[in-house]
């Protein structure tokens, strides 16, 4: 058979060309369908090419697995919402920090060498916390466990202790002399169930708003726990050490953008257990108005500038669709339509840009909330599909959790239509007096509903 193992570093050099090409692509959403495919097709490439790597063995394990895998994986990503997407992505996150540690149990009981196993076991404790972070974050935001964060007396101190130990048994693990076998030793599983248990109990008060921003940071974990594994074979694997740097970078900016968009810092996501307690003390003055769709078809039509400022509500009444046809409808009218984006809107990054986009709405049509806010004194009329805490004004007041979150500043416009079902808060659980204020009006029902009676009553007049 011809050898083909001299071709495996330098493909592995083309992919992560991909890769960075992927990625580059991936962040403008006019090019980002095809930043996926750059970067899905070096994974493939990257993954075949494995199968050079001398001595292997096991190729009908590794075919299953692979099978199984993707086809799992093809399946879920074919079938799931946009809405259910976070905890898809908190899923298989996990199940990279999970593998991630597995290759560096592999690593472990195959060397001798303190150097590879210190960087198999920084590996593993950062594989294990990603895989055991992740799983609670995917049963919090799939509603199969309280979201609230859960905290207890000492937690803080418990957290450490399991932190602690998990890292001298990791030392133990590195220190084990070689004439015990490690598949003997009491260190491995110790070191493992530790790491796994840290990972649970440091998530555990972390509450389902701020799950977006701790996945994006396990994603970072894993990318580095991939990163370390990589080296921690007799040969090191050039393509699992950068695409796990790169991983991890992206990850980590990605985290500190959310958190900045947020106005929260990381600790305070990782540890102040925002959402455990409810602000009090607030009494807002005025009554929530409602409205019809006819009225505010009127009071479309005589409009000269519309914004649109979308929120969660849209994502989960899949309202895209409709609100594209009214955005259509209003222009024919001669009507200037902008849509207000968030970067926090909705449950991930880029939430608001992906279902607009997914509905046909123009690119140009999407503007960033320094862009837009200087606008809104100017505008007719704002519609709020499903919005809440985006455009909440507390983040204006002293005290208020939302405190210092920059916000779209839509109670600036002459007047503000609020779509939404009824009193339901936002994610951060507090009150929003936009719905009292003079200029507000409140159009109940579900967002796609309530879009589609807005279309029919335009195309009335
Ligand atoms: P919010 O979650 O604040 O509010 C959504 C609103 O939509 C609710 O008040 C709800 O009211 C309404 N709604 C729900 N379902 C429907 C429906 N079918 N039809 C109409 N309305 C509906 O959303 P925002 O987008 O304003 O804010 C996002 C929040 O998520 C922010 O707090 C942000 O910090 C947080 N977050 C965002 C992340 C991201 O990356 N985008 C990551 C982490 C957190 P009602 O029940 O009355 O209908």
């Amino acid at each position: 058979m011809i050898d083909l193992t001299w071709a495996i570093d330098p493909v592995y050099i083309a992919t992560i060309f991909f890769f960075i090409v992927g990625l580059q692509r991936m962040s403008h959403p006019l090019t980002a369908r095809s930043g996926i495919v750059w970067a899905g097709a070096a994974m493939l490439i990257a993954t075949f090419v494995t199968f050079l790597t001398p001595n292997l063995t096991n190729f009908a394990l590794m075919a299953i697995a692979i099978v199984i895998g993707g086809g799992f994986g093809y399946i879920a990503a074919k079938r799931v919402a946009m809405t259910d997407m976070p905890q898809m992505i908190a899923l298989y996150n996990g199940m990279g920090g999970g593998a991630a540690a597995g290759i560096s149990a592999v690593a472990l009981l195959g060397t001798t060498n303190a150097a590879t196993a210190s960087l198999a076991v920084v590996g593993g404790l950062i594989g294990a916390i990603s895989f055991a972070g992740s799983v609670i974050a995917f049963l919090k935001l799939q509603g199969l466990m309280r979201p609230r964060p859960i905290t207890f007396t000492g937690q803080q101190f418990v957290n450490m202790a399991f932190l602690t130990l998990a890292i001298i048994s990791g030392v133990l693990v590195v220190l084990q002399p070689s004439w015990i076998p490690l598949t003997v030793s009491i260190y491995l599983p110790l070191f493992f169930i530790l790491s796994l248990g840290f990972g649970f109990l440091m998530t555990l008060p972390i509450g389902g708003a701020d799950m977006p921003v701790v996945i994006s940071m396990y994603n970072a974990f894993t990318g580095l726990a991939v990163a370390l594994d990589g080296f921690s074979f007799a040969t090191p694997n050039y393509a699992m050490v950068i695409a796990g740097i790169i991983v991890g970078a992206a990850g980590s900016l990605l985290t500190l953008n959310m958190a900045r968009a947020m106005n929260r810092s990381i600790s305070n996501v990782f540890f102040g257990a925002f959402g455990a307690t409810e602000e009090k003390g607030i009494e807002i003055q005025g009554s929530m108005k409602s409205i019809d769709a006819d009225d505010v078809a009127v009071m479309l039509a005589y409009a000269n500038k519309v914004i649109i400022a979308p929120g969660y509500g849209m994502a989960v009444a899949q309202a895209q669709q409709k609100v594209k046809e009214l955005t259509d409808l209003l222009e024919s009218k001669g009507i200037l339509v902008k849509f207000a984006i968030h970067p926090v809107a909705g449950r991930m990054p880029g939430h608001m840009n992906v279902l607009l986009a997914e509905a046909g709405v123009d690119y140009g049509h999407l503007f960033d909330r320094d862009e837009i806010n200087p606008e809104f004194p100017s505008t007719d009329v704002v519609l709020v599909i499903g919005a809440n805490d985006v455009v909440n004004p507390a983040a204006h007041r002293q005290g208020s959790p939302l405190f210092g979150m920059p916000i779209l500043d839509v109670e600036q416009a002459i007047n503000v239509i609020v779509l939404k079902r009824g009193q339901g808060k936002g994610f951060a659980g507090i009150e929003n007096d936009l719905f009292y204020r003079d200029n507000t009006r409140m159009l109940y029902g579900d967002a796609q509903e309530s879009a589609g009676k807005l279309v029919q009553a335009l195309k009335k007049l």
